[in-house]
Parts: structure tokens; sequence; C-alpha cells
């Protein structure tokens, strides 16, 4: 089963309380945008074998919503970190890179 620490509330949530959003750290281009930057943001999504990172909502707890690092294969949890975060703080980065020496941060 998957739990994640809701770093809003500082509960421990199980799957049955949380709501998947998708993938983290997508860029939304501005009116000027070109029509494949557009597609890029509407459609096309990262389905990574490995570590992922992904908007979760605390949906039968608090309510808000977070982000999380973890491996879609093994369902390990690398952290959780606030929504507002633009890419992945230091700390998630370290703990990935502690057990997934070879990972690459996506660029
Ligand atoms: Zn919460």
């Amino acid at each position: 089963m998957l739990i994640l620490d809701c770093p809003c509330c500082g509960r421990a949530a199980d799957e049955t309380e949380l709501e998947g959003g998708g993938e983290a750290h997508l860029t939304r281009f501005g009116p000027g945008a070109s029509d494949d930057d557009f597609e890029r943001y509407l459609f096309l999504r990262g389905n990574p074998k490995g570590v992922h990172f992904e908007r979760w909502r605390h949906a039968y707890g608090c309510g808000k919503w977070f982000l999380a690092a973890r491996c879609t294969t093994t369902l390990e949890v690398f952290g959780t970190y606030a929504a507002q975060t633009t890419a992945p703080p230091p700390e998630i980065v370290a703990a990935i890179k502690a057990r997934r020496p070879n990972w690459e941060a996506p660029v």
C-alpha cells in the first residue's frame, strides 16, 4: 500500500486518503507560446519506470495539494514537499541519489 507523509498536516496518509493529480513540475507557457509548447503542456506526460515526481491531494485529510517523489516500480517514497515548489528540493534529490546513484534529474 502506498503511504505518503502529508507535508501540510504532518499525517501519514495511505492511498485511500489520497487523490492523484498527475505529473509534477509541468511548465505552463504564456499566451505567446507555440502550438508545440501548448500541446506539450496539455497532453504530453512522462511515464518513467523509476523515479517520478507527482502531485497528490490529501483528499480525505486536510484537503491540500502536495508533491511526492517516488519510484513507480517499487513504490519506494523518497519524500514529499510543498506543492508551491517549482523544482525538487535538494534534500529530496539527495534522498534519491542515496538510493539510486545513477539517477539523473529530469531537465
Ligand atoms: Zn494533509
